[in-house]
């Protein structure tokens, strides 16, 4: 491979990196109370590690997630579906 086509290559592998952090990941929840299911939680990897750096500063789960609902929040620290907990309650 010539230095030259190497150079063509760096913008395409950057734009690659870009698009992966982007991508969202699935965050693995604990099991559900209701239906003993887990289930997982979609955020970028730079949420899930801004995130996890405020949790292990002290932050409340809803500081270190600000951009998940609350029935999210709830799905990532106690595992329970919003849906299951609406089914068993109505
Ligand atoms: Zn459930």
């Amino acid at each position: 491979m010539t230095i030259q086509s190497l150079d063509l290559k760096i913008p395409l592998i950057r734009e690659k990196i870009n698009l992966l952090e982007q991508q969202k990941i699935g965050i693995p929840t604990p099991n559900c109370a209701y239906c003993g299911s887990s289930g997982h939680v979609d955020m970028t990897k730079d949420e899930y590690n801004t995130g996890r750096e405020k949790l292990a500063q002290g932050s409340s789960f809803s500081e270190a997630f600000p951009f998940l609902s609350p029935d999210l929040l709830e799905m990532l620290i106690s595992g329970t579906h919003s849906w299951c907990k609406h089914t068993h309650i109505s």
